[in-house]
C-alpha cells in the first residue's frame, strides 16, 4: 500500500544520502593522504596554434587512482576538495609538479587550473610567486586558468589579483568561457590573455546553429579585446577547419592528443607540430 511504499522510498533515499555523504568524507580524507601514498599524478594535453598546429603549451590535468574506488575523475573530487581546505594542499602539489615539468619542455608553457577557493586565498599572488621562484621558472612559462565563478563574485578584488599576476608575467586564461554568468561588459576590466571556449559549444558546433553562433561570438569578442581564443574539446577535422575559418587562435582536444603522461608529453613537445594529416589552413597567414 501507499504507506509502505512511501516508507520504502524514504528509507532508500536516506540510505543513498548516507552513501553520498560517506563517499564525500572518504574522498576528503583520502585526498589528504593521496599525495603521500603516491596516488596522484598529472597528465598533460597539448594546446596547438591554428595554422601550423604547433604545440605552444600544455594543460596540466590531475588524476587520482584510489585503492578503494579505482580512478576518480577530477570533475568529481575537485569540487569536494574545493569545499574543504584540502584544495590548498592539493593545489600546491599540482603547481609544484607542473613547474618541475615545464622545465623539461623545450619552450612551451604549462597551463594550470586553479579553483575559485585557491584563487581567493589570501596572498594568492605572493604564494604563487614564491612557488615559481623556488622552482626557478619564469612566470611567462606559466598560464593560470581560472573560471568565471572565481572572478565575478568579488570582481574588484579579482581584477586587482589578475592585474598583479599579469604584471609579474603570468599568462591568464578564462576557462570554460560561456558557461558562467559573466557579464560581457565586465570582461574588459580583467587582465586576461585568453578565453577558452567551453567544449560543450565546440561539440554542438556542427549540429546546432546556436552553438556555432556562440563560438563565433566568443571569437569576435576575444579578437575585439585583443585576447587569444583557445577552443577546447576539438575532436574532429571538421571542427578544426570550422574553427580556423572562424578565427580561433588556438585549439586543444582529442583530435590532436588526449592528456598524456609526462614522458609522452615531452615527446609531443619535441615533435612540435601535430596533425600533419590535416589540410592546410584556409587563408593561413602562417
Ligand atoms: P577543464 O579545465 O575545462 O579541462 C578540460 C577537460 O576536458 C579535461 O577533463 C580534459 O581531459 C577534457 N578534454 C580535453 N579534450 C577533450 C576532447 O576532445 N573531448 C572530450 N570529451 N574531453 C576533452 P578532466 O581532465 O577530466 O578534467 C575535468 C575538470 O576538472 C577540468 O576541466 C577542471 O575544471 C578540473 N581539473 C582537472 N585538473 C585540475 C587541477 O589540476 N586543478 C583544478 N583546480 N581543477 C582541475
Ligand atoms: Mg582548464
Ligand atoms: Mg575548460
Ligand atoms: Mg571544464
Amino acid at each position: 500500500d501507499a504507506k509502505r511504499t512511501g516508507r520504502g522510498i524514504t528509507r532508500l533515499f536516506d540510505e543513498s544520502m548516507d552513501e553520498g555523504i560517506r563517499f564525500r568524507r572518504r574522498v576528503e580524507q583520502g585526498l589528504s593522504q593521496a599525495i603521500d601514498k603516491g596516488e596522484l599524478s598529472l597528465v598533460y594535453q597539448p594546446i596547438v596554434s591554428r595554422g601550423e598546429l604547433e604545440v605552444i603549451g600544455f594543460e596540466a590535468l590531475v588524476r587520482w587512482n584510489t585503492e578503494e574506488y579505482g580512478p576518480i575523475s577530477p570533475a568529481t573530487f575537485i569540487p569536494i576538495a574545493e569545499e574543504s581546505n584540502v584544495i590548498h594542499e592539493l593545489g600546491d602539489w599540482i603547481l609544484d609538479q607542473a613547474l618541475a615539468m615545464v622545465q623539461r619542455f623545450p619552450g612551451q608553457y604549462v597551463s594550470v587550473n586553479f579553483s575559485p577557493r585557491q584563487f581567493r586565498r589570501s596572498n594568492f599572488v605572493g604564494h604563487i610567486m614564491e612557488s615559481v621562484q623556488r622552482a626557478g621558472v619564469s612566470p611567462g612559462r606559466v598560464q593560470i586558468e581560472i573560471t568565471e565563478t572565481a572572478i565575478f563574485d568579488d570582481a574588484e578584488r579579482a581584477a586587482e589579483t589578475l592585474y598583479k599576476l599579469r604584471q609579474m608575467g603570468f599568462r591568464i586564461a578564462l576557462d570554460d568561457f560561456g558557461t558562467g554568468y559573466s557579464s560581457l561588459y565586465n570582461i574588459r576590466k580583467f587582465a586576461l590573455d585568453s578565453l577558452k571556449i567551453d567544449r560543450s559549444f565546440i561539440d554542438g558546433m556542427g549540429r546546432e546553429r546556436e552553438s556555432a553562433a556562440i563560438v563565433h561570438s566568443i571569437i569576435h569578442l576575444g579578437r575585439a579585446l585583443g585576447l587569444e581564443v583557445i577552443a577546447e574539446g576539438v575532436e574532429t577535422e571538421a571542427q578544426v577547419q570550422a574553427l580556423r575559418l572562424a578565427g580561433a587562435s588556438h585549439m586543444q582536444g582529442y583530435f590532436f592528443s588526449r592528456p598524456v603522461a609526462p614522458d609522452l608529453a615531452i615527446g609531443l613537445a619535441e615533435q612540435r607540430f601535430l596533425g600533419q594529416d590535416v589540410a592546410d589552413a584556409p587563408q593561413s597567414n602562417g
